[in-house]
């Protein structure tokens, strides 16, 4: 059996989303579909505009990335809470924005932190509640 790829949230016909989901539409000879955590994109599919997962390797996320295996941005709470508002609100604006697009991964994960050398150190940012003085470039 050929396997389909959502164009929305990248699951297929192996491994469906966290809750379960169906093809609402699918085209085995492209490798592609749209499946029923992804409705918003079934329009994007019938228009047959340019789908999201062409930019996915050369976008601008891809550049920022630059030359690092990263395969995660992990982000300190208590920095984004020390944001000023403004930028908060942006960023709020964008994060909905992106939930609106792709389907909710499991995002149970633990954040650890290394040192240079690879060995696990104390992580500064643990607790949002008591955050270690800010690393400010400037003061703002
Ligand atoms: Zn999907
Ligand atoms: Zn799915």
């Amino acid at each position: 059996m050929q396997i389909a790829t959502c164009i929305g949230c990248g699951c297929d016909d192996h491994q469906a989303c966290p809750l379960g989901c169906w093809w609402l539409r699918v085209d085995y000879k492209k490798g592609k579909g749209v499946c029923s955590e992804c409705e918003e994109h079934v329009k994007t599919w019938d228009s047959n505009e340019p789908s999201l997962d062409k930019v996915k390797d050369s976008g601008p996320i891809h550049y920022w990335f630059g030359l690092t295996y990263s395969s995660y941005l992990v982000l300190p709470r208590s920095i984004l809470q020390s944001m000023p508002i403004e930028w908060q609100r942006k960023f709020v604006d964008l994060l909905e924005e992106a939930q609106e697009i792709v389907c909710q991964p499991n995002d149970n994960y633990t954040v650890l932190l290394k040192d240079k050398k690879g060995k696990f150190v104390k992580d500064p940012f643990r607790n949002y509640r008591y955050p270690p003085p800010m690393p400010w470039k400037e003061k703002i």
